[in-house]
């Protein structure tokens, strides 16, 4: 009786993840980015290599169609590595960030988004370099620093030389000593 249980419950891990797969490039990307990542995992000598190891390693990845998944933290969660390809990764963080629904949102909630779904040695520093030289985000950075308060007038003096002010001019050049300086 366990066991059918523990059968079914893999079962519907299963069958969880499938339904993943099935929505994962289709709903994250574009189909020139999801073209891109099948014919750059399936170009890449390396990713192939991995793809040779993942099927051994069942309990850590997952193999659809070429492409590889790592098993996430999160139960039934699979993360797309993607090709070592920066142009690719450039591509992906673009749809994270650029596009209308991503609305260039700040490097934390791009990388968390990002972090769902994908994995890539590096990511961090990636998005943080696409984010700084994103052009919309520069434009637009908004300023964290408290807000100046109203010009304050000083107060008008009700007597000559009530008030006296003092400005010191400091580095000029020295004079000749033929010279007489004056201001
Ligand atoms: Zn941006």
């Amino acid at each position: 009786m366990l066991k059918d249980l523990e059968t079914e419950q893999m079962h519907c891990l299963e069958l969880n993840r499938a339904r993943l797969f099935v929505v994962l490039l289709s709903s994250l990307t574009t189909d020139l980015v999801k073209q891109n990542i099948e014919r750059l995992a399936h170009e890449d000598p390396d990713y192939q290599a991995l793809f040779e190891r993942a099927k051994e390693m069942e309990s850590k990845y997952i193999v659809r169609e070429r492409l590889v998944y790592l098993l996430g933290q999160d139960e039934g969660r699979m993360l797309l590595v993607v090709p070592n390809n920066a142009d690719l990764k450039h591509q992906i963080i673009m749809e994270a960030h650029n596009t209308p629904y991503a609305g260039h949102k700040g490097q934390t909630a791009t990388l968390a988004f990002l972090k769902k779904h994908f994995t890539w040695s590096k990511m961090d520093s990636d998005v943080r370099d696409f984010i700084k030289h994103c052009d919309v985000c520069q434009k637009n950075k908004r300023d964290y620093a408290p807000e100046h308060g109203l010009l304050q007038p000083l107060p008008t003096p009700t007597q000559p030389w009530e008030v006296l002010g003092i400005d010191f001019v400091t580095g000029l050049p020295k004079p000749r000593q033929d010279m007489m300086p004056f201001l």
